[in-house]
């Protein structure tokens, strides 16, 4: 059987690719090595609770009215209908645990401004010119079009290109932002694993912007009912998925893509392959060796591994109002300041933490389904394990976050629970493949977004072979990683017309 492109990993990238090529007229064949579709993007049950694996709710949505950038590719999908999205949360809290500081934050530009003024005199004014510029660079972003043209891009963007090498300290540092306001400002820098010194001002000002315009928001029953309404859309259209399909080797024919090869032996034609895996997977994995050139062992290396999660799922017994929490996210870290809580970072000190009730209507009021989620930023929890007792280690690690959690706000989550789930990057590792169980790569200095989109054709080492999701051109994430997959299909296709040209 020969299609026209095969998927690997029915992750958010590779679906999204699948659905939007063969909409588009290729006949595709999306191939996943799990029993289930969906990668991260998928739940799991444990006693009377479900889980997502995920627990930030999605960027880039927002309403018909208002519609950011995953909203039109959702209608692009003709998916919008068969789903109900709820208001993920309209505020946030960041605490520190070294200073006792709380504070809540509305989404929605003019409230969070509103407060950002109230808990930092002489700030709104300095950080509405920073959500101003996110506004210019989220645009410039979506209209990043090679070749590019620099005086169109100064003309339509003007800050753009000013800033556009800045990391986010140095930007918050030349609009003059007060410190506890860059702080504040800086909160989602755990979503990223990379702290203000590093990650890209032009990014993080675009990623807050539109947090704040299109708000967040969670799939009602889950993000399992995205990634099923995704693979329902990809096979009404013609589409096939395979599950329980590792894909071993790439095969060649000369120097030209030929298909790939299963883990059962079983080979399957096509000249067009998208990855939604890493390219250490494909370059050190698939790739016959003699394919296996120097640059790509450089690219492989050129790159820090992104953040490596580790989740505590709990089920409580008890009711949000009676544990005396809320709906919306909680940002804890020893230090509000993300340089000095990367620097001091010794194992886990940094919490996010979402309780999910809001997203299943099988929830009980009288129970409260809370994620508590960490991360490491280098290679601590790999060198432990080699160390110590697996068991006691991970046991050890949720504790700790659950007291962080209790500490943070006052609360008794231990006498509530009735179940508990650990999660650790042993297991994301062994679930989508990912080296040391991270997800993605940092974003720092070159593995920031605009180095990345540049560096992206010079990456293309092998003709016909494309990446998406966590591991394609537009950083980690679940927004990101859907939009990465209609990234590439765009390419695909359009290189596909030129090559008919
Ligand atoms: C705990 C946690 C918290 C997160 N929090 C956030 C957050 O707050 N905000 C945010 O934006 N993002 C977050 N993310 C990241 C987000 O979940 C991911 O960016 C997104 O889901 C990744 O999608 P993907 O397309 O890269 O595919 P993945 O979900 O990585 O799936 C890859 C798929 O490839 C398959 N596969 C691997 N190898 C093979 C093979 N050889 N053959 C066939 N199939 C193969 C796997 O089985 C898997 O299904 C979080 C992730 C985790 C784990």
């Amino acid at each position: 059987m020969f299609y026209d492109v095969i998927v690997i990993g029915a992750g958010n990238g590779g679906l999204t690719s699948a659905c939007l090529l063969q909409k588009m007229g290729k006949k595709v064949l999306l191939l996943d090595a799990a029993s289930q579709v969906g990668g991260l993007s998928s739940s799991f049950k444990v006693g009377r609770f479900e889980f997502d694996y995920v627990t930030q709710p999605l960027a880039f949505l927002g309403t018909e009215s208002h519609h950011g950038k995953l909203y039109d590719l959702f209608l692009e999908l003709g998916i919008l209908d068969d789903l109900e999205f709820v208001n993920g949360s309209s505020v946030f809290s960041r605490i520190s645990l070294n200073t006792e500081e709380t504070y809540e934050i509305p989404l929605g530009t003019s409230s969070f401004l509103t407060k950002m003024e109230e808990y930092v005199p002489g700030s709104k004014d300095a950080v509405a010119t920073f959500l101003e510029y996110g506004k210019e660079f989220s645009l410039a972003l979506s209209n990043l079009k090679e070749p590019l043209d620099y005086e169109k891009m100064a003309r339509e963007y003007p800050h753009f290109q000013e800033f556009f090498s800045l990391s986010l300290q140095q930007g918050m540092d030349e609009l003059k932002i007060p410190k506890k306001a860059q702080d504040l400002l800086s909160t989602f820098w755990m979503h990223f694993g990379s702290p203000s010194k590093d990650l890209s001002f032009v990014f993080y000002a675009s990623y807050l912007y539109q947090i704040l315009e299109y708000g967040l928001w969670v799939c009602k029953n889950r993000s399992t009912d995205l990634t099923m309404t995704l693979c329902h859309a990809f096979e009404k259209m013609g589409g096939c998925i395979r599950t329980s399909s590792c894909v071993e080797e790439i095969l060649f024919q000369e120097d030209e893509i030929c298909g790939v090869r299963l883990s059962n032996e079983e080979e399957i034609k096509t000249k067009v392959i998208v990855a939604d895996v890493s390219m250490a997977s494909v370059y050190g994995k698939m790739l016959p060796k003699e394919k296996v050139t120097k640059q790509m062992r450089k690219f492989c290396h050129a790159r820090t591994l992104g953040p490596r999660p580790f989740c505590v799922y709990l089920g409580l017994n008890q009711s949000k109002e009676d544990l005396g929490i809320h709906d919306y996210p909680y940002y804890i870290s020893a230090s509000l300041n993300s340089n000095e809580e990367v620097k001091n970072m010794n194992g886990v000190s940094s919490v996010i933490a979402s309780v999910m009730n809001s997203s299943s209507d099988s929830v009980s009021s009288h129970t409260t389904t809370l994620v508590l989620q960490s991360f490491f930023v280098n290679d601590y929890f790999t060198e432990q394990v080699f160390n110590r007792d697996y068991r006691m280690l991970e046991n050890e690690i949720a504790q700790k976050l659950i007291t962080i959690f209790e500490d943070a706000t006052k609360t008794n989550l231990h006498d509530a629970i009735e179940e508990i789930s650990i999660v650790s990057p042993v297991s994301y590792a062994s679930k989508t493949g990912s080296v040391d169980g991270a997800f993605g790569y940092l974003s720092k200095g070159y593995d920031n977004l605009l180095p990345r989109l540049f560096a992206h054709e010079q990456e293309r080492l092998i003709p016909n072979l494309y990446f998406c999701g966590n591991y394609g051109p537009l950083l980690s994430g679940s927004a990101e990683s859907y939009l990465s997959g209609a990234f590439v299909s765009e390419e695909i296709v359009k290189e596909g017309d030129h090559h008919e040209e």
